[in-house]
């Protein structure tokens, strides 16, 4: 997508098509990936000196109040999924990275009478190749 498509689509949902919120949509939501308030911060403020870190957080919530990016929350860390569909997630508990695990049956072995299940969530905590190598 061109920035204008970008600034069309903040426009129709709503939001004022400000450069930082054009920039944080192109960053964000053009391809999958997982990232932390401070990782889009720190790319936008490369780009847009004196972009703060609440509004790179206030940006992610307003994406995620539209449904366009999911948070994902392991104590106090989240990130921002811009894969909105259901699936499950590894993440390195020493460096942070955050990858995708590969969709399988989300089976339970067992629910809590009078529950109904609408999703499974689930993080695997592990260390990553990169920090296993070192
Ligand atoms: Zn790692
Ligand atoms: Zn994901």
């Amino acid at each position: 997508m061109q920035r204008r498509d970008w600034q069309k689509r903040l426009q129709q949902a709503g939001l004022r098509a400000t450069p930082q919120r054009v920039l944080a949509a192109e960053l964000v939501l053009a391809r999958a990936r997982h990232i932390t308030p401070q990782q889009l911060h720190a790319e936008l403020a490369a780009r847009l000196p004196g972009v703060s870190l609440n509004t790179a957080y206030q940006i992610l919530q307003q994406f995620e109040a539209l449904g366009w990016v999911r948070r994902l929350a392991l104590g106090a860390r989240t990130w921002f999924d811009s894969n909105t569909t259901p699936h499950d997630h590894l993440v390195c508990t020493r460096c942070g990275r955050m990858e995708d695990l590969p969709p399988e049956q989300a089976q339970l072995s067992s629910v809590p009478q009078g529950w109904r299940i609408t999703r499974v969530m689930r993080i695997a905590e592990g260390l990553c190749p990169r920090c296993l190598s070192r």
